[in-house]
């Protein structure tokens, strides 16, 4: 018999007659022939309560404890939640996180799934029950209870939809769906009938907040097909899967994410070990850095720009004090400035289309909006704007890339094939631990070519009128990466090494007429890309990589990650040496 899990947000069982009509839908699933396991998050705002309750009494509540208190919220929810099915004369069973054999490790409030062992859960299925599993926990090796960081239960749903190689894994929350752009921001915004997996992690990391993006981890690594939909209406919603919405289509959504700080680091000695050094105390502290930006320098010096979110300001500065107190040859300077926001396109189909971030650079130009920093990976954008302009450009490139209007090739999703059960074990056992890093390639590029055109004065459409150039002259660009610091931006791009002297001249007579720096080119670069699921998400894996490189010696010129890619350039001469570096260290997360 087929399997459906079904997870039931906090506002979905908000009382007892939400409960009620939660229990309503999953005897639905039951009468349609599934089994069916509920999921289900603590009562309405119970877990903030909990969270403000222990405040009250410890200042700094010891982890442990607070995963003792927090999981009795969806205690609570799964005891009624069985009453309520029973009720309406059916079966049901409700397990906590222990008791359906969730094993995590032993982080406390952000512990990670390691394994789920599905005997109890089969059996009590086989007996005719509905089961209701408490989500948002599990239990460590030594019995302590764990939870599995805010928003956790989504996790724990397709945790189990995998282990269960359920049919569907359904998503019940207060939002009918996923949108194109958060429609509080852009009243325009169009629910999406699919997403892809990859277009989905990036979309949440980004700023659009519809599900807890380590459930979206585990959904691609296990093949799990999400259907995210409304508690409340019967809307069809949309489903979360490999494939995107539209073949045609470059991008698929935009999001804005405010509360964003830029930190520039300047004066980084341009050689090995330098980022790497800046970066070690910063991941150490698990602050999870965004954009990370590092440009080419002058005079031997680079500059490095990253961003965090404005929470971990003051953390942040005080590891990089550190650093300078230790090594005050380290950087120079440094400067942040925490007025800003990031506005991102995302798309799988960006790859096979030119032209899409000069798109985005000149609509947000026509508004005169300065952008103060871009990074372009295989399928986002992301630019740093002025908070005070973030929504006008969000909206602006929305229309732009007429993202309210169905694209004409949408088709009905066929009927997902079912994985056979052998296949889904195959999935689950490549790795040791379920949510361990995934790294599924390592590739070398070694046909780039970089250019960089420094000291360009921050003038609004400075970027759109380069791209255009660039576009005009029929280069094709890969990378783009552009950093401000307070009063100049250095832009640097790659493009295929075919392309390299013509860019170049081009570049010149850009930066002649602009009265700045000569610019740089270096013919030979190679890229390398590490392709995964979790690179941002597992916050050590930048540190490992910069560790290793810089270990290796070997020269970084650029960075720029998303959630599941990790690039970097370097110079030609040590390319294979690097992947060859890189694959030794992350051997036990490769899966290739
Ligand atoms: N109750 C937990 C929280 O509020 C888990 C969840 O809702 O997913 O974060
Ligand atoms: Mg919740």
């Amino acid at each position: 018999m087929s399997i459906i899990v079904q997870k039931f947000g906090g506002t979905s069982v908000a009382d007892s007659k939400k409960i009620l009509a939660a229990a309503r839908k999953a005897i639905r699933a039951r009468k349609e022939g599934h089994q069916v396991v509920m999921v289900v998050s603590a009562m309405g705002k119970n877990t903030d309560k909990l969270i403000a309750l222990a405040k009250e009494i410890h200042s700094d509540p010891p982890s442990r404890e607070m995963d003792m208190l927090l999981s009795t919220g969806e205690q609570v929810s799964v005891a009624l939640m069985a009453m309520a099915i029973q009720s309406l004369g059916y079966q049901a069973v409700s397990m906590t996180g222990a008791q359906i054999g969730i094993k995590t490790d032993n982080s406390f409030m952000k512990a990670r799934i390691q394994s789920i062992c599905t005997d109890r859960i089969r059996q009590a299925l086989d007996a005719g029950n509905i089961v209701i599993a408490a989500g948002f926990q599990g239990v460590d090796d030594e019995f302590n209870i764990t939870t599995l960081g805010r928003g956790g239960s989504d996790t724990t749903a397709v945790a189990l939809a995998a282990v269960l190689n359920a049919e569907s894994c359904e998503i019940y929350t207060d939002v009918d769906g996923v949108y194109t752009a958060d429609p509080r921001v852009v009243p325009d915004a169009r629910r999406v009938k699919r997403i892809s997996y990859d277009e989905m992690l990036e979309m949440a990391s980004l700023g659009a907040g519809v599900m807890h993006s380590r459930s979206i981890e585990f959904a691609k690594n296990f093949e799990v097909p999400v259907h995210v939909r409304a508690s409340f209406s019967d809307e069809p919603g949309t489903m979360i899967v490999s494939t995107p919405e539209s073949r045609n289509r470059a991008v698929c959504g935009a999001a804005i994410a405010k509360d964003e700080v830029r930190i520039s680091v300047r004066g980084v000695p341009d050689c090995p070990g330098a980022a790497n050094m800046l970066f070690q105390p910063i991941s150490n502290r698990r602050i999870a850095m965004d954009m990370i930006v590092q440009n080419v320098g002058t005079n031997g010096k680079a500059e490095i720009s990253f961003t965090i979110p404005a929470g971990e300001l003051s953390a942040t500065l005080k590891a990089l004090d550190e650093v300078k107190k230790t090594t005050p040859s380290a950087f120079e300077s440094l400067s942040y400035d925490d007025n800003l926001c990031k506005v991102s396109i995302v798309g799988l189909g960006m790859e096979q289309q030119i032209g899409v971030a000069e798109k985005m650079f000149q609509v947000i130009a026509d508004k005169g909006i300065n952008i103060q920093m871009i990074t372009t990976s295989e399928i986002k954008v992301s630019v740093l704007v002025n908070q005070a302009e973030g929504v006008e450009a969000l909206r602006t490139v929305h229309d732009a890339f007429a993202l309210d209007q169905a694209p004409s090739d949408v088709k009905e999703l066929a009927k997902i094939e079912p994985i056979s059960d052998a296949e889904k074990v195959r999935m689950i056992n490549r790795i040791e631990h379920m949510e361990d890093l995934l790294i599924e390639s390592i590739d070398l590029d070694e046909k780039q070519a970089r250019v960089t055109l420094f000291d360009l004065p921050q003038t609004p459409g400075l970027a759109a009128r380069i791209f255009k150039r660039v576009t005009e002259a029929d280069i094709v660009v890969d990378m783009i990466v552009q950093s401000s610091g307070d009063h100049q931006t250095n832009l640097t791009f790659t493009v295929l090494r075919e392309y390299a002297d013509k860019a170049l001249a081009l570049a010149k007579e850009i930066a002649a007429k602009l009265g700045c720096t000569a610019p740089t080119e270096c013919p030979d670069v190679d890229k390398i890309s590490l392709s995964g699921t979790g690179m941002r998400s597992h916050t050590t894996v930048a540190s490992r990589i910069l560790k290793t490189l810089a270990d290796g010696g070997v020269n970084i010129d650029m960075i720029n990650t998303s959630e599941m890619r990790f690039n970097l350039v370097v110079a030609a001469k040590d390319g294979e040496r690097a992947v060859a570096l890189l694959r030794k260290e992350l051997r036990d997360a490769i899966v290739e």
